[in-house]
């Protein structure tokens, strides 16, 4: 809502302040929102909504300290390891929401949907665009390398992104695989040796262990439902 117009000339600096540090906070909001936008987010997971109680295998503080983003001024990389519903794709998400906030530019790509893109700009003659496009950005989240192996030429795509990122974008990976497990995925050991060699090189591990969260949350809810129908059934 715009100030009232002052009534007095006396005011009218003032009210001219105002009004730029108004402008300049709309602007910053709008701003704010269309990296979020353009970040392509599968969802709106926060560190807010992040129960690291639930998690005790990963350093609260660490993620704190990531979630200021100095990481991404120093080119540096995130891995996030884990099992299926362990919470790897929230802590991307999160993280990568906090560098929009930060004035970032993000963008999410689950790996299987990158490699896509990738083969059709590249049938199409557009690879050259679209490798311009992410070279543009502060930080790419890959999320879920690892569910699909990649075709030869996909994984060859893939290391070409990975590799034009070194040290020049920060990277998020997250995936279900041990790093013994990523030829299956990428197919050449010398394709993994040099992907691995260029990601784990000024790079963040984050661990995430134990069962699925949802699992766990479901099973919780199940006996609370029991020792509940127990409870009633002594009434
Ligand atoms: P992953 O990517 O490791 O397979 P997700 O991050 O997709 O797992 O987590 C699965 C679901 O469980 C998501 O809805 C996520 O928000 C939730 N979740 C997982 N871990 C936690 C946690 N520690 N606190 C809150 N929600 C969690
Ligand atoms: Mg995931």
């Amino acid at each position: 809502m715009p100030p009232e117009p002052p009534k007095e000339n006396l005011d009218h600096l003032a009210f001219l302040l105002q009004l730029c540090e108004l402008e300049l906070i709309d602007r910053e909001r709008r701003a704010a929102q269309r990296r979020l936008k353009a970040a392509k987010f599968p969802n709106h997971k926060t560190l807010d909504t992040f129960d690291f109680t639930a998690q005790p295998s990963i350093n609260r503080p660490l993620v704190a300290e990531l979630a200021r983003c100095e990481y991404i001024d120093l080119r540096e990389n995130i891995l996030l390891v884990g099992n299926s519903g362990t919470g790897k794709s929230h802590l991307a998400t999160a993280l990568g929401i906090a560098a929009c906030g930060q004035g970032k530019r993000v963008r999410f790509w689950r790996v299987t949907e990158l490699i896509t893109t990738l083969m059709e700009a590249r049938e199409e003659r557009q690879l050259i665009r679209l490798r311009t496009q992410l070279a543009k950005q502060d930080l790419l989240i890959l999320d879920e390398l690892g569910y699909v192996p990649a075709t030869k030429v996909g994984a060859e795509l893939l290391f070409d992104v990975i590799s034009t990122a070194y040290e020049r974008t920060s990277v998020i990976i997250t995936t279900n695989l041990p790093f013994e497990n990523w030829t299956e995925v990428l197919g050449s050991e010398r394709l993994t040796g040099a992907t691995l060699d260029r990601i784990t090189h000024r790079c963040h591990i984050l661990e995430t262990r134990g069962e699925s969260y949802r699992l766990r949350e479901a099973k919780r809810r199940r006996r609370g439902d029991r020792s509940q129908s127990k409870s009633d059934s002594q009434d």
